[in-house]
């Protein structure tokens, strides 16, 4: 028989990544002195809080789930996370490249660097290509659906095949034609490839390279230091239970009343009742758990919606420094992971002094060939393709660790709006429920998005809910910060 937690809890948030963790900072400092047994309850699967946005220590040596950077135009974020880092925050000097056969292109992209790289005749073939695309676009119908449409059209063929093809198939595992236009505008428009090449190649406006930014803000310790902050915040007044899966949510009519977790070693369930819920775990999950369950159609949406794993390999080395990049791209298909970093040039806490490490990413999916590796295959692989690149001899290997991480990315495959749509649909008729994060809203975010949907979310419910929490209250804890620079 399941254990029921007794109490009903005024907010139960699910899931404890960045965006839970923010909703939950942001409800913790917004009960009133009044009301002060207003409770806020997060339930984590993991053993630990901060979902990908995690660092691992291992035996001194740190690393993060691929690098994560903090960087944002959002003054109100930039502040929450300056004021509960304070002096652990580093400023770290961007710099990376991508290698593309055995050579270093700049990234973004500088006009000289990209002739020497491409050559003059194929970098006058894309200037060509592109100033026709240019001339033609106001008389050009055909719409566009793919990454691939949207590329050719923006930059031309060449530039496509040479450039975008290989990498965007490497991370999303499906032919171009079949990756979703509207992800590739927002990603291309705002950072990445595309704004680098075009300002390389084509223009030379400041303003638009905004996100392409040369520096960004670290944590000495690893980007984990902020979801272990928000947890320490939040733990002041209200609970984070972790190592419990939400296994099913129970609702009557379109209200959820409670959820059941299993946790421990021997999955004991208990069900916790609340009276408004925030989810961060994948929206496709999240219709799975429900019951009774939803129409048919809607379960199909959900089984249609994909996402793309990851495996990150991490070697440990004796030796100081093994390059001065923050990231390198690999796009080419027989090296077969797409990146690479190295924790100690974003800060020197990361590994012990004098050793360092490399972290290698490999796009995949689930139970495909890498998935399934031994991690004893995995960290061959890895060791002998950074051997044959030349970054590393083997005899400085002091250690490598593999972890699998499922679900890392979103997969916006040509047509996943419409099954998203048909799904918000659906959700948005539960009155109590609200969505937030990069799986829960099925979004392309960054943590600064994430942590930004977590805020929204928490206070549109504290609009709903004046009864127990004061919006005036959080927005003043976070000037107080400001003002003296600590975090309490
Ligand atoms: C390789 C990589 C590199 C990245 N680099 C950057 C970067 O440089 N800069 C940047 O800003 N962003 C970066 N990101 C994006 C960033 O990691 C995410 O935006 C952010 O961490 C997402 O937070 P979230 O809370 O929305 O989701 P998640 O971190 O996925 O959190 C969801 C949580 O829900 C939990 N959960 C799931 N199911 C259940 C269940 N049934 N019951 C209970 N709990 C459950 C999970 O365990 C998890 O902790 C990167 C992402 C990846 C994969």
């Amino acid at each position: 028989m399941d254990a029921t937690s007794g109490q009903t809890n005024d907010v139960i948030i699910l899931g404890a990544g960045l965006a839970g963790l923010g909703a939950g900072y942001a409800l913790s400092h917004s009960s009133p002195v009044s009301n002060p047994k207003t409770n806020v309850l997060v339930i984590e699967a993991g053993k630990t809080v901060g979902g990908l946005a995690i660092t691992k220590n291992h035996h001194g040596f740190r690393f993060d789930l691929g690098g994560h950077r903090f960087k944002t135009s959002k003054p109100k974020i930039e502040q929450l996370v300056r004021n509960i880092l304070g002096d652990e925050l580093l400023v770290v000097k961007r710099s990376s490249k991508i290698l593309l056969r055995d050579k270093y292109f700049d990234y973004p992209l500088k006009p000289l660097n990209a002739i020497s790289g491409f050559g003059i005749p194929t970098t006058a073939k894309i200037i060509l290509e592109y100033s026709a695309g240019q001339l033609k676009k106001p008389f050009v119908n055909k719409k566009i659906v793919s990454l691939e449409d949207w590329v050719v059209r923006h930059f031309g063929r060449t530039l496509f095949n040479i450039y975008f093809r290989e990498y965007s198939e490497k991370v999303w595992g499906i032919n171009c034609n079949r990756i979703c236009m509207e992800w590739m505008e927002q990603r291309i428009q705002k950072l990445s490839l595309g704004k680098a090449i075009k300002k390389a190649l084509f223009k030379n406006n400041s303003r638009d390279m905004h996100t392409l930014a040369s520096e960004f803000l670290y944590p000495s310790l690893g980007i984990g230091r902020i979801s272990d902050r928000l947890k320490e915040e939040i733990e002041i007044n209200n609970r984070i239970l972790t190592h419990s899966r939400v296994v099913r949510i129970n609702h009557i009519g379109n209200r959820i009343e409670n959820v059941t977790t299993r946790s421990g070693a021997d999955n004991q369930t208990c069900d916790h009742s609340g009276n408004e819920f925030i989810s961060s775990i994948p929206v496709a999950t999240l219709v799975q758990l429900l019951h009774p369950r939803p129409p048919t159609e809607i379960l199909e949406a959900a089984s249609k919606l994909k996402y793309r794993d990851l495996v990150i390999v991490t070697i440990m080395l004796d030796r100081e420094r093994v390059t001065d990049q923050t990231w390198i791209y690999l796009p080419e298909q027989e090296i077969p992971f797409g990146r690479i970093h190295e924790p100690t040039n974003w800060s020197n806490k990361m590994a012990p002094q004098g050793k360092t490490l490399l972290v290698t990413e490999y796009f995949c999916f689930r139970g495909d060939e890498t998935w399934s590796a031994s991690d004893g295959e995995l960290a061959e692989r890895t060791i002998s393709n950074l051997i044959k690149l030349g970054f590393i001899k083997r005899h400085e290997v002091l250690d490598k660790v593999v972890l699998r991480i499922p679900r890392a990315y979103p997969l916006f495959e040509v047509g996943y709006t419409r099954q998203l749509e048909k799904i918000c649909r659906y959700l948005d008729d539960y009155r109590n429920l609200r969505l937030i994060g990069r799986g829960g809203m099925f979004r392309y975010y960054n943590m600064d998005h994430t942590l930004e949907s977590g805020i929204n979310a928490a206070e549109s419910l504290m609009a709903d809910r004046p009864e127990l929490f004061d919006p005036e209250l959080f927005t003043r804890a976070l000037n107080e910060y400001s003002q003296t620079g600590t975090g309490s």
